[in-house]
């Protein structure tokens, strides 16, 4: 099965002008201009991308598959995602994650619902453990976790700065590391420490403190929730300019913006604006989380739950609201997470790679279609592929 999309502007993020994308077995066989196709017999489809960006499907660095939440009791507790919460915006792969709940929440409940949802045709990575410290695993170690089971590309989120954390020491920090990078290198993965990062006031001076006493590479960190505030996103830029990654939150709420949090799209842009690379922000959902609201004393006065949509909105307001070049966006939303997490297959449009494609209406960035490996799963702006129990 073959299909052709013709002449779209295609963004690998770069730009690379009119080009045909020819996808064959779930890979992209050709990028170039003027692809055609003489068959016999062979089935295809020919797509005509004229009207269209084409560009490397959202790779979103968390996202709550199953759910999270529950700091306001039991009913709190958020739903689980479903495939078209991702697939009808953009999104092609997600990394998921526990939150602050590991005991109604499970890992292996994780893990079955990563195959589910890639059975129905997304991308699914998981990072073993939750917010707490000791780790929770499946096989008693987060080494063994990342070494022996597919799935597990990292550990995380670890919650440091957090109220609702572990306050792991250095000493603690810098083993999981370890554990994670050892576990990563036996197996050819990144084995990334996914950081929660609270509101706290030592924000990321733990891992300072690893990498300064212990032979732990910065690049092991990820922190994410780094547009919690001007401050903290502004707190990371000396960890950027060595290397690391700063991730930040797409999904949020009014009160949240009121109290000081940055949306990701401006945070982008005042990273950009403040000499930050382009290489080195990404953007995640935190979808399928619950987005709770505590006031100064604690007390928890609000509650709503993330979207995976707002990662393609972000995206949205980063171009027209912050007039930021759509190739550095795109860095932002998939290009920058895909590389960081070792995912050498996803992030960028290039031969050989997989073939994750969205396209986009060139005036209005609305979504048209959607690939994933190949598969189709959205035309004319619909899910053509839906969830088990649509
Ligand atoms: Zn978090």
């Amino acid at each position: 099965m073959l299909t052709l999309i013709k002449n779209s502007q295609v963004y690998s993020p770069e730009p690379l002008g009119a080009r045909d994308i020819l996808i064959c077995d779930g890979r992209i066989a050709a990028i170039a201009e003027n692809i055609s196709l003489s068959l016999q017999g062979a089935s295809h489809t020919v797509v005509d991308g004229s009207n269209f960006y084409a560009v490397p499907g959202f790779v979103d660095p968390l996202a709550h598959i199953t759910g999270g939440g529950g700091e306001g009791g039991f009913h709190t507790r958020t739903p689980a995602m479903n495939l078209t919460d991702a697939s009808l915006f953009g999104v092609t792969t997600l990394v998921a994650g526990l939150g602050t709940d590991a005991t109604t929440r499970s890992l292996p409940d994780l893990l079955a619902k990563a195959h589910a949802l890639e059975h129905e045709g997304l991308n699914i990575f998981c990072y073993t453990g939750s917010y707490e410290v000791p780790v929770r695993t499946v096989t008693g170690s987060v080494r063994d976790d990342i070494l022996l089971i597919d799935q597990f590309i990292g550990v995380g989120e670890v919650a440091v700065a957090d109220h609702r954390g572990s306050h792991p020491s250095a000493h603690e920090l810098a083993r999981i590391a370890s554990e994670a990078r050892v576990g990563g290198m036996l197996s050819g993965k990144r084995g990334i420490v996914f950081l929660h990062v609270g509101e706290g006031a030592e924000q990321l001076d733990l891992v300072r403190q690893v990498c300064g006493q212990y032979p732990v590479p910065l690049t092991q960190f990820y922190p994410t929730h780094m547009n919690r505030s001007v401050a903290l996103l502004q707190h990371g830029y000396d960890l950027a300019k060595q290397g690391m990654v700063l991730d930040v939150t797409a999904s949020t709420t009014p009160e949240l913006l009121a109290q000081g949090e940055l949306s990701a799209a401006h945070a982008l842009a005042q990273a950009l604006a403040d000499g930050i690379d382009k290489t080195q922000i990404s953007i995640s959902s935190d979808g399928n989380a619950s987005l709770p609201d505590f006031d100064a004393a604690g007390n928890l006065v609000g509650l709503q739950v993330g979207r995976v949509a707002s990662v393609y909105e972000a995206f949205v307001s980063a171009v027209t609201e912050h007039s930021i070049p759509i190739n550095a966006a795109l860095h932002a939303v998939s290009t920058n997470a895909a590389r960081y997490l070792g995912l050498t297959q996803k992030g960028q449009l290039r031969e050989q790679g997989d073939a994750d494609i969205v396209l986009m209406h060139r005036d209005s960035l609305a979504i048209d279609s959607v690939w994933s490996r190949g598969k189709r799963l959205v035309a004319d702006g619909q899910a053509v592929v839906h969830g088990t129990f649509k």
